[in-house]
């Protein structure tokens, strides 16, 4: 059965960190995966003995382009085409009658969501908040189910503040119920296969569910139980689920929480999650995710989109060969290399991508011989293909995204740079014989 510890299971020792004294959850797994990341280095947290509990925790799991990859069978460079497959030979989930996430089963006055390994991440958040929950809802008109992330504060043994502020088809599925007068059902999922995270943040139609996207990405249908006390079914190896409901109308304070923007905000939908029953496996591992301006956080938040935003730029630039969303825009810049066969193909390149992703407001166009990945060669490329004068446009007063704290009534400016070289270009790049490159690396791995 596919889940978090199959996954793991087949994970190469060397990409985990294990830490095996008694460590508190209190900021020290945001401390140590951000100081890790300085180092360049990105391995997967195995948490063995948090203090206070003997529940393990794994953190940093998609802190790595390679091994997100890996969560659906492909080498990095296939990661694109694989969501594309996914997308369009989409695999329904299957139900089975039982599974380990219902091993252990609290209902009413046993649900105490506080003795959770949950971590305070950082100095300014509220409390402790689970960001690792993917929320499964269902279109309260339709049946069709919803999978998102939603950060969850921790306010009482049943009893969580969430904030809907992305404003995602669960929000439309609230504002339905609650025009019934009824709360909406929720089960939130923490620890299952990384493929249904993955699927869970993809922005797909509302008549899509995205346990579909996430057998296909996996290749075969996810198994799913019903749940105990709520309308609703879920990962059958999953490690926990909270069953329950969001208030249709109660509203209270949340927040604030440190997002991906690097800030913390108490920007807030205020809505409340009241925990019927938590299950879960008898020997239960909790999945942690970094949040803020972590890799991991952003990687998780914009692969889906990157392959997305790719392939449907692809489909009007056909020269288009890479496109990353680097970690120093959050997840507002983009960099994209391609083939120009005629002059002004980049602007119209460049207005596609800010057509296509409201978040962006910095998108940088280069030739194909530049590695969209290194940034450091996409700034080389501005300061030597560049000039502002002529190169460069600027839309104002776009919508984007509202956490960017620098824009101003939900807009922002976007800013289009052509790095691309003009075709009648004379100039050479320096360049070294592929004897010569060989020769090195030999000696390099040889351990010289
Ligand atoms: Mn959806």
């Amino acid at each position: 059965m596919d889940s978090l510890r199959s996954f793991l299971d087949d994970l190469p020792p060397d990409e985990i960190l294990r830490v095996s004294e008694p460590m508190s959850l209190d900021f020290k797994p945001t401390a140590l995966v951000l100081e890790l990341e300085k180092r360049r280095r990105f391995p997967v947290l195995f948490i063995e003995r948090p203090e206070g509990g003997d529940v393990p925790v794994v953190a940093n799991i998609f802190a790595d382009r390679a091994r997100i990859a890996s969560m659906v069978g492909v080498e990095r460079s296939a990661f694109n085409d694989a969501w594309v497959r996914a997308m369009e030979h989409r695999i329904p989930p299957v139900m089975v009658p039982d599974g380990p996430v219902h091993e252990v089963i609290e209902t009413g006055e046993q649900v105490d969501a506080g003795r959770l390994p949950i971590s305070r991440h950082f100095m300014q958040d509220a409390g402790r908040y689970i960001g690792s929950g993917i929320l499964v809802c269902k279109d309260p008109d339709t049946g069709v189910r919803n999978l998102s992330f939603q950060r969850m504060q921790l306010k009482g043994p049943n009893r969580f503040g969430v904030s809907l502020h992305s404003r995602g088809h669960i929000w439309e599925h609230l504002q339905r119920a609650q025009a019934r007068g009824r709360n909406l059902e929720v089960a939130v999922v923490i620890g299952a296969h990384p493929a249904i995270y993955l699927a869970a943040g993809a922005k797909v139609a509302m008549e899509v569910d995205e346990f579909d996207i996430a057998g296909a990405l996996l290749g075969r249908p996810i198994e799913l139980v019903r749940c105990r006390t709520i309308d609703m079914e879920v990962p059958a190896g999953a490690e926990y689920v909270l069953e329950g409901e969001i208030l249709g109308a109660e509203q209270e304070n949340e927040g604030p929480y440190g997002e991906y923007t690097g800030y913390s905000t108490s920007r807030s939908t205020r809505n409340v999650f009241v925990v019927k029953a938590i299950t879960r496996r008898a020997k239960p591992i909790f999945l942690d995710i970094i949040p803020g301006y972590s890799t991991e956080h952003l990687l998780l938040g914009r692969a889906a989109k990157e392959a997305h935003v790719f392939s449907r730029l692809k489909e009007v630039i056909p020269t288009l060969k890479a496109l990353n969303f680097p970690k120093s825009g959050t997840h507002f810049h983009a960099y994209m290399s391609f083939r120009k066969s005629a002059e002004g193909q980049a602007r119209h390149a460049l207005m596609l991508l800010f057509g296509l992703d409201a978040y962006l407001k910095l998108a940088v166009a280069v030739d194909e011989d530049v590695d969209v990945f290194n940034e450091e060669e996409v700034l080389w490329a501005v300061s030597t293909r560049f000039q502002a004068d002529t190169d460069s446009f600027v839309v104002p007063k776009v919508f984007c995204n509202r956490l960017d704290p620098s824009s101003v009534d939900g807009m922002s400016a976007k800013l289009g740079l052509d790095a691309t070289a003009p075709l009648d270009w004379d100039v050479e790049r320096t360049s070294l014989p592929q004897e010569a490159l060989d020769w090195a690396n030999n000696l390099i791995n040889r351990g010289g």
